[in-house]
């Protein structure tokens, strides 16, 4: 017979790759994974799940999983144990502290870790550190976003459930490609388009929602401000408005309608290279939907003018009275990572407290020091993109990164390292030698999203449990105990001993997350906040009576369309844009290191046959791609996926140097990396 521990046991639990949240039941025996289904009754995902998360589980095994902590000496990582590692950690972030103030330190917090491990880090650092330095990965893709949203709206996340979207009669779908990078949410995008809904998509790339939407508008890179003022503008023209949502509960009309004036369709085909007469195809159909809905994604968020996008883009449905109303189903951005929105919403942020409460605010921050007994710094922390330049400026002293790879994953790569190697302690939690565990002086092997205990928030704010299917390898801990261990021997106690009395703890904080708890979640399944009330259930639809805004209006916004930060010349003639392959995710860190990585083996450059004729390049040959600011090396398709003029490519490898190619500019308002404007040139051999 078998023991109990070789019995098949199904463990509940939510995937950890990209931010649809797929609830799976993760089948284990003698404590190894040996399937994962997706669940019938998840929430979001309805019985499916991608290649990601059913498969990409191999990682777990994986022999080059890190097992020990490690530490440098003579420039070699060497493997110690746990006192040892975590001892040097906090006499290093001590020293960082005496030697240059609470300042010295910051800390890079993700999506790799639950709601209760960034609650814990937020807390660690402003509690035991006594700084504001704490940001997390959105930084680099949606906090255009988290900004957007807020002016326009009031709440920093997307209007509506996806259950709403999927009532929606017309879908714009813009910046995205749901069908690799979201397969569910791809997936069933289409089912409600084979259904009947009218699709219209906006990105550079004939994405495959593209192939089946009746208007594929195809703008260059980086001028998607143009391009939302464009369609503005026909409704404006045609009537297409709603006249009582915007006397009631809109503001900024005229200041909209005198900017306007200047984007009629013939400029904005100029500016964008999109025919004047799709422009007013793709308005007529969103303008006269009876119930439209947007649903975006990095190609709005991952520009110099990123916020100023999401704004302009949620113009449209204020335009049209489509979001807080029965008559539309708003504006929602498509998170990429499982848990970014989750890692916002718990204050793993400079300028924002759990809930989004201001620092700088005193009733916020009085209230937090209520719940945490200590007086909290009002000065803003440094932003990530902040913390490397002040790095090289041997300003920061201590750099703490949490579950990101951020020499593979940050632009302008080289620059990022020579932070690292600039700052005099670097710490990693990772699962693997990754880029930046390389450049660390301690790495402390973690439990990954399979190994451990919380939740996550995807991107329709629900929040949902997080559960252990497995034991995490060898010493390998959960991100929580190594918080609390290094608190502890600072001598300093964070209280919320469980990941269930952190959450409890957090709603105490932020009133947003009052309603919600481990044994609701356990009850419920998922449940999205704002969820202020236990006995009440959390808003999935936003806005019905009044938008959070400080006036309860929705707030237009008159941003003129700006160029981007780099423009191709003779030298550098193509723009790159980077973004995802259906088999992989992110970094590929833990994608790579299984089946899928025979799906997708390599880091591939797109580019149209007329650019592969003029560069001389054959498709499956290996080029070299430079920019004005790195180099890489990729292997060539020749597709028409990709516009004449244009090149894509992913970033799953990270020997492949893509993130060396990409520059520091940023947006204006929140610093996300310019990722989808980048001028190149190729070399062939
Ligand atoms: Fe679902 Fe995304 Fe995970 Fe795929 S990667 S299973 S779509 S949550």
């Amino acid at each position: 017979g078998l023991t109990s521990a070789q019995r098949p046991t199904a463990t509940r639990t939510t995937c950890g790759y990209c931010g649809v949240g797929c609830a799976l039941d993760v089948i284990t025996s003698d404590h190894e994974v040996t399937a994962v289904l997706p669940a019938r009754d998840g929430p979001v995902n309805q019985g499916h799940a991608c290649v990601k998360g059913r498969f990409a589980h191999g990682y777990l095994t994986s022999p080059e999983r890190l097992t020990r902590p490690l530490v440098r000496r003579d420039s070699r990582l060497e493997p110690v144990g746990w006192d040892e590692a975590l001892g040097q950690v906090a006499r290093g972030l001590r020293e960082a502290k005496d030697t240059g103030g609470p300042d010295a330190v910051a800390v890079i917090s993700s999506a790799r870790a639950t709601n209760e491990e960034n609650y814990l880090v937020q807390k660690f650092m402003r509690v035991v550190i006594g700084t504001n330095n704490v940001d997390n990965c959105s930084r680099l893709c949606h906090s255009p976003s988290a900004a957007g949203l807020t002016a326009s709206f009031g709440l920093s996340g997307g209007t509506d459930s996806f259950d709403d979207v999927e009532r929606s009669d017309c879908l714009l779908v813009v910046g995205a490609n749901p069908v690799e990078a979201h397969p569910v949410v791809g997936a069933r995008l289409l089912r409600r388009v084979l259904g009947g809904a009218k699709l219209v998509v906006a990105d550079p790339r004939a994405v495959g929602l593209a192939l089946h939407a009746d208007v594929h508008l195809r703008p260059r890179p980086g001028t998607n401000v143009a391009l939302f003022h464009g369609l503005a503008h026909i409704l404006l023209a045609e009537g297409l408005t709603d006249e009582e949502f915007l006397r009631e509960r809109a503001t900024g009309l005229p200041e909209l309608v005198e900017l306007l004036d200047d984007y009629p369709p013939d400029r904005v085909a100029h500016i964008t290279g999109v025919p004047a007469a799709d422009l007013v195809a793709a308005a007529r159909l969103y303008g006269r939907a009876r119930r439209p809905a947007i649903v975006y994604g990095l190609g709005v968020t991952e520009h110099l003018h990123g916020t100023d996008g999401v704004r302009s883009l949620a113009n449209l449905a204020i335009l049209r009275g489509a979001v807080g109303t029965d008559r539309g189903h708003g504006v929602n951005p498509l998170r990429g990572q499982n848990n970014v929105q989750g890692a916002s919403d718990m204050g793993a942020l400079p300028d924002l407290l759990p809930g989004y409460g201001k620092v700088t605010d005193p009733a916020v921050r009085s209230r937090a020091e209520a719940v945490w007994g200590v007086r909290l710094p009002e000065r803003p922390g440094m932003r990530i993109p902040d913390m490397f330049a002040a790095a090289r400026a041997g300003e920061l002293r201590a750099l703490w990164v949490i579950g990101e790879d951020v020499c593979a994953t940050d632009p302008d790569a080289n620059r990022v390292a020579e932070a690292l190697d600039t700052c005099p302690l670097v710490v990693s939690n990772e699962l693997f030698l990754s880029e930046t565990a390389l450049h660390a002086d301690v790495v402390l092997p973690v439990a990954s999203w399979m190994e451990k205990d919380g939740t996550f928030v995807n991107f329709d704010r629900r929040f949902q449990r997080v559960r252990p299917a497995v034991p995490a390898p060898g010493q390998a801990r959960s991100d929580f105990d190594v918080v609390h261990a290094l608190a502890a021997l600072m001598g300093a106690d964070l209280g919320c001993s469980t990941p269930g009395d952190a959450l409890a703890e957090c709603g105490r904080v932020a009133p947003v997350f009052a309603g919600l708890s481990h044994e609701r979640l356990d009850r419920e399944g998922a449940v999205p906040w704002p969820c202020p009330d236990p006995g009440r259930p959390g808003q999935a639809k936003l806005y019905q009576e009044r938008f959070a805004t400080p006036d309860g209006r929705a707030h237009l916004a008159a941003a003129p369309y700006l160029p981007p930060g780099e423009t191709p010349d003779d030298d550098y003639p193509l723009v790159l844009v980077t973004g995802r392959r259906w088999a992989h995710y992110n970094s590929g860190s833990m994608t790579r290191r299984g089946g899928n990585l025979a799906l997708d083996p390599v880091d591939v450059l797109d580019l149209h046959p007329d650019d592969a004729v003029r560069y001389g390049v054959r498709d499956g040959e290996q080029i070299t791609v430079a920019s004005r600011h790195g180099q890489a090396r990729l292997i060539a398709k020749v597709s028409e996926q990709t516009a004449p003029g244009q090149a894509f490519c992913s970033f799953h490898f990270p020997a492949s140097g893509v993130n060396r190619l990409t520059s520091d500019h940023a947006d204006t308002v929140t610093s996300c990396p310019e990722y989808k404007v980048t001028a190149v040139r190729l070399t062939t051999g």
